[in-house]
């Protein structure tokens, strides 16, 4: 297919200077096999490969896209912003903008502080955690991704017994030291009697736990209400430190983020991906007794050479502008629940074991009877077909993150005639599956 040449030369001419061709390992499409789609151009759900062929966006790099590729209103700002050089090392005004703009639409966040990347945020709020505790110990979920943090990239050990003793984790990747994994427990994800029990035990001597309040890093799974209630009374009750990672989850599942909906309130909450509009820009905040322990009041230091950086400021000023206002989320929210519904009647003619869930912009399918709650339940989907509706899709010209344990993100821009389409190339991909 001529269409796929043009991708195949950029890919092989990458994994020459590039360490398998990509500067971020799920972009390489191992997971699904296949060549990865070479971006030449991007405008509001669509983008455009090396090929000049045009596919419907249904990962808006994998979140911040909410108002679509190149929102004319965000492109304006940033180039308004870049004309007064792109950094200064020094504040500015659009960052205390930003960071009210923040501090308005998340009641918790009294105090924040930006940075560049999720990872940083993460990384950044643990160790505050860890400053203002004394303590070492952190609690993560069974397939949450929290960014690429030494202590974050750590394996559950098995059986629940084992939970609580960190001899039995073993990072995930190469290169983290055994020395570091042992103060990260791995819990799986809405299971209220293992945190209560490692809480028994070792309560005093945990730091914080972290947690995405709604997880999009194994697929999409909702926490039960009980699991986030339990998670927040012990952590009060131990003197722990709560974090929500709203990385992915903030701004786009709701204006308030995830922490809006479910009624239960964080210490700590890490932000990134909408709140750049897509320009490298994150961010932690939260209780102001515990910013308060950051440099240069505190001791826990944290900088960075480019955080706050304006021309990323002007691009998440204006993006959150245009999500806060009226009816935005109401429009968002509607045309994803319309967007799953069609996608389930379209398995459902096909007699396709499928599910589907979805909050706010952002949703889950699954090639199972059930909507799944655990990590472990994911994995029992059915794997190969995802991969073969994957590429039937991708041949339709509708573009899904490229691996089953991944979530969806819509935007603003994804219309009744986009969700039409992407139904329509569902219906043919199924029939051929
Ligand atoms: N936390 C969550 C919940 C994420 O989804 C991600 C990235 N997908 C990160 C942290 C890390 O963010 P970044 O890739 O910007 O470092």
């Amino acid at each position: 297919m001529a269409n796929v040449d043009q991708n195949e030369a950029l890919f092989e001419r990458a994994q020459k200077t590039i360490p398998g061709g990509v500067n971020s390992p799920v972009r390489a499409f191992r997971q699904v096999g296949g060549t990865p789609r070479f971006v030449a151009k991007a405008k509001g759900p669509y983008f455009w490969d090396a090929n000049e062929k045009r596919y419907i966006d249904l990962i808006m790099s994998w979140g911040p896209m909410i108002v679509g590729h190149a929102n004319p209103e965000v492109v304006a700002a940033v180039q308004k912003a870049a004309e007064t050089s792109f950094s200064y090392g020094a504040p500015t005004e659009g960052e205390i903008e930003l960071a009210e703009r923040i501090c308005a639409l998340m009641p918790s966040v009294e105090q924040v502080r930006m940075v560049s990347s999720g990872t940083e945020a993460t990384m950044s709020a643990l160790r505050l955690a860890r400053g203002f505790t004394g303590r070492d110990l952190i609690i993560k979920f069974e397939g949450c991704y929290h960014g690429h943090a030494d202590s974050l990239l750590v394996k559950a050990g098995s059986g629940l017994l084992t939970f609580a003793d960190s001899t039995q984790n073993a990072p995930s990747s190469g290169g983290v030291p055994q020395d570091l994994v042992k103060h990260t427990l791995v819990l799986p994800y809405n299971d209220v009697a293992a945190i209560e029990e490692v809480f028994k035990k070792q309560g005093d001597q945990i730091a914080a736990v972290i947690i995405e309040p709604i997880a999009g890093n194994m697929n999409l799974i909702k926490p039960s209400k009980e699991f986030l209630t339990a998670i927040r009374s012990l952590t009060s009750k131990y003197g722990a430190v709560l974090i929500y990672d709203e990385v992915m989850t903030g701004f786009r599942v709701a204006l308030g983020g995830a922490q809006s909906l479910q009624g239960v309130t964080p210490d700590l909450t890490c932000l990134g991906k909408v709140m750049g509009g897509g320009m490298p820009m994150a961010a932690f905040g939260g209780k102001k007794e515990i910013m308060s322990k950051l440099a240069p009041l505190g001791n826990v230091y944290q900088a960075g050479t480019l955080s706050g950086n304006p021309v990323a400021v002007a691009a998440g000023l204006k993006t959150l502008e245009i999500i806060s206002r009226e009816g935005f989320y109401e429009c968002l929210t509607g045309q994803t629940e319309k967007l799953m519904a069609g996608l389930k009647a379209a398995a459902d003619r096909n007699n396709i074991p499928f599910a589907v869930d979805s909050e706010g912009g952002m949703f889950g399918f699954y090639f199972t009877n059930e909507v799944p709650t655990s990590f472990e339940a994911v994995t029992k989907s059915n794997i190969d077909a995802f991969k073969k509706f994957f590429h039937l899709m991708l041949d339709e010209g509708v573009y899904l993150a490229p691996s089953a344990y991944e979530a969806g993100f819509t935007s603003i821009a994804h219309d009744n005639a986009v969700l039409d389409e992407i139904i329509a190339a569902a219906e043919n991909s199924f029939k051929k599956l």
